[in-house]
């Protein structure tokens, strides 16, 4: 038994990440989330945010270092991936839903098959889903005939339909017209007020600032420098990080 603070989600240690390639897109990172907490990475293109997320429920392996999630080693061999994925839900920047199936059945999907919860259980809850992202009236449209910014909206309540204990986003606002952005935030943030515990890799200054518990700073691979939103935008006690900030703001 090692020690270990409850109220942390999400611990990472010394994680590195070498592609096969030889590209090294992770350089000893430590980072931890704790419970209830929301958490903003931003940083230029190229600089490691989609595979730190994406090492956060194993969807990439890491190659020195530990993350637990929930107290699990997630890149232990003999950690149970399906579970670890029913409690680390994942947002990208394309929607992934699947063209064939209507909102609802995107959103039945996996507590069916995964979780095999009883349909009507199933059902009632993805209608609430459904609700809580502002799309109650679109529960039988494909995506093909949802806007980009519904399209998401759903990909989000489908993955609360698995109750996770973190969502993780990954630019979930950079594919959509500019119009759209904001009901996507919207919802975002609703789910940030309920408590929710989210690391979301984004460029939405605004959103970070306003929403975010903490800021996260990454380049080349490293997490250079975290603060409190108003401390990191306002005053950033970090070269790189204000020579970032001066390009986009
Ligand atoms: P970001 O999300 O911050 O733009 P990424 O995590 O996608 O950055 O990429 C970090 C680095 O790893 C980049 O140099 C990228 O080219 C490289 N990279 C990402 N995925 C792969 C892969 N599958 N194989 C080789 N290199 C990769
Ligand atoms: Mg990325």
């Amino acid at each position: 038994m090692t020690d270990r603070n409850p109220k942390l989600l999400i611990e990472a240690n010394g994680v590195s990440k070498q592609f096969a390639n030889g590209t090294q897109a992770l350089k000893n990172v430590s980072l931890t989330v704790e419970r209830g907490e929301v958490l903003c990475i931003i940083g230029p293109s190229g600089s490691g945010k989609s595979t730190l997320l994406r090492t956060l429920n194993a969807l990439e392996e890491i190659s020195e270092g530990d993350i637990q999630v929930n107290g699990h080693s997630v890149h232990n061999r003999k950690v149970d991936l399906n579970r670890l994925r029913t409690q680390v839900g994942m947002v990208f920047q394309q929607f992934n839903l699947f063209p064939h199936m209507t909102a609802l059945e995107n959103v039945m999907l996996a507590p069916l098959k995964v979780l095999k919860q009883p349909e009507a259980e199933v059902r009632a809850r993805a209608e609430q889903l459904l609700a809580k992202v502002g799309l109650a009236d679109k529960a039988q449209s494909h995506p093909a005939q949802l806007s980009g910014g519904q399209q998401q909206r759903v990909a989000i309540a489908r993955a609360l339909a698995m109750k996770p204990s973190i969502m993780l986003f990954d630019e979930p606002t950079s594919a959509l017209d500019p119009e759209m952005v904001g009901e996507v935030l919207e919802v975002m943030k609703a789910l940030a007020l309920e408590g929710m515990t989210m690391c979301v890799v984004t460029h939405e200054m605004g959103f970070a600032r306003a929403v975010a518990h903490r800021v996260l700073f990454m380049d080349h691979g490293e997490i250079v420098y975290q603060d409190a939103p108003a401390a990191f935008f306002d005053a950033p006690r970090n070269e790189r990080l204000k020579t970032f900030l001066g390009q986009i703001l």
